[in-house]
């Protein structure tokens, strides 16, 4: 009995020192702890590739900025950043006095970064022709030929970009005019008119300057002159008898004078050929004609239109072939006109 609870005090008494130590290793570590934390500081040392790049107190401050520009970089169109090495954070006990050197390692990090930009490829026929910065920019690019009835709609598409570099952006309005097809002419109609009334087709020509008496002349069309008076070409055998005004397959014709309409119809290779007689021998003639609009024995006013350019009879592309002629004679048209 004795022997039990002599053992059982000397266990509390045992306890009672144990507890004394504890409490007072636990004060020494405390003293300890807090006179360390009195000069330093807990800090990461941040290391890039391995390489040392500086101390920061705030590693999550730091990589959220990271993070963030990695999402959205710091430019236009800019789609991410790519950085193939991110920084290695080791926690360390710095004296306070050591500097946060946050922005340097940030700026250090960002530094290798590969932006990549974000943009639209506008092709035609497959090829990439020009770039723009949005996916409207490109309806609207399209929506506006389609409006001007492009001929190219079909081989127009767009296509997105991700690329390291950025290419320079066109405006709608140099894209469009740039894309922009006409529809091709309608192939030319050839008609065939019977010929009526009475034609001479004669080469007599004569390079003097005649009087026209009383007649005077308008231009029956504009154009540029593709084949002067009295030239020889390829397509021609003798002396031009005409004056050649090249222009639009239908542009009207418009009588050069007032007159009778003394030939109408096919006449070789003049085509289709319009003879007008006006006063004092004098007559106009017009050749290679698309459509003639008033038949033989019409009487016209000077600008009626008689009829549209074609390229009828031995002509290689629309033409009005004018011939005036005098008693029969032909004499250079830009005597008169077109001079
Ligand atoms: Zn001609």
């Amino acid at each position: 009995m004795f022997t039990i609870v002599t053992l059982f005090k000397n266990i509390v008494i045992h306890l009672r020192s144990w507890a004394k130590m504890l409490f007072i290793l636990i004060i020494g570590l405390s003293i300890i702890v807090f006179s360390i934390f009195l000069v330093y500081k807990p800090m990461y040392g941040v290391t890039l590739d391995g390489e040392f790049i500086g101390y920061t107190e705030d590693k999550n401050d730091l990589q959220t900025k990271i993070n963030e520009y990695m999402s959205a970089g710091d430019g236009d169109n800019i789609a991410f950043v790519e950085i193939e090495t991110l920084p290695d954070y080791d926690m360390c006990l710095m004296k306070k006095e050591t500097a946060d050197n946050k922005d340097d390692i940030y700026n250090k990090v960002i530094e290798s970064g590969v932006p990549y930009y974000k943009y639209y490829a506008i092709l035609s026929k497959g090829e990439e022709k020009y770039y723009v910065s949005t996916y409207e920019e490109c309806e609207s690019i399209k929506n506006e030929l389609k409006e001007k009835d492009s001929n190219n709609l079909d081989d127009i598409t767009y296509t997105i970009k991700y690329e390291t570099e950025l290419k320079e952006f066109t405006d709608k309005e140099t894209a469009v005019s740039a894309l922009y097809e006409k529809k091709p002419e309608p192939k030319p109609v050839v008609k065939r008119y019977t010929g009526s009334g009475s034609v001479n087709t004669s080469f007599n020509v004569d390079y003097n300057y005649a009087s026209l008496g009383s007649v005077s002349l308008i231009h029956p069309v504009s154009g540029r002159i593709s084949s002067r008076f009295g030239a020889r070409s390829s397509i021609r055998s003798s002396a031009h008898t005409g004056l050649d005004i090249a222009t639009s397959l239908g542009t009207p014709i418009a009588a050069a004078a007032s007159g009778t309409v003394s030939w109408a119809g096919w006449k070789g290779s003049y085509g289709n050929l319009m003879v007008i007689s006006h006063a004092d021998g004098v007559q106009t003639y017009y050749a290679h004609c698309n459509a003639l609009y008033v038949g033989v024995g019409t009487y016209v006013n000077q600008g009626d239109i008689i009829g549209e350019v074609g390229s009828t009879g031995n002509s290689t592309g629309p033409h009005l072939h004018l011939e005036i002629r005098i008693n029969g004679v032909a004499y250079n048209p830009q005597n008169y006109l077109y001079n």
